[in-house]
């Protein structure tokens, strides 16, 4: 099977074409440096994504906080981290940057702020 992707691991955004067999890449051509056959092994073997949300507070000036994971995670859990997040409440002022909680569903992540929340 062959499937095309464009690299976005830099601006220039080679176009990719990625042969795949059993469910992993065995070639890639397009890319113009190595990054380019990291980035379409990881997009098709293993995708991840940074996952942003907000999260409710109580007894803060702003009604929902917006939230994000410090690194990507799998393509695959942000379903049910969506879920989690739903769940917290956020009662005490954070900083930008703040974690909220550490190793976030054990995904080797932290969930952190993305602004202030007095
Ligand atoms: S393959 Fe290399 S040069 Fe091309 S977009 Fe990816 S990182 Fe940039």
């Amino acid at each position: 099977m062959i499937k095309k992707l464009t690299c976005i691991a830099c601006p220039q955004g080679c176009p990719l074409i990625a042969e795949i067999g059993q469910g992993r890449v065995s070639k890639v051509s397009g890319n113009k440096c190595p990054k380019g056959e990291e980035y379409a092994k990881q997009e098709i073997e293993n995708p991840q994504r940074v996952l942003t949300s907000t999260i409710l507070t109580q007894g803060l000036a702003l009604k929902m906080a917006p939230v994000r994971t410090n690194k990507p995670i799998p393509k695959n859990k942000i379903l049910e981290a969506m879920s989690e997040i739903k769940k917290l409440r956020l009662n005490r002022p954070v900083k930008v940057d703040e974690v909220i909680i550490e190793n976030f569903m054990e995904l080797g992540v932290d969930l952190i702020t993305t602004r202030t929340v007095d």
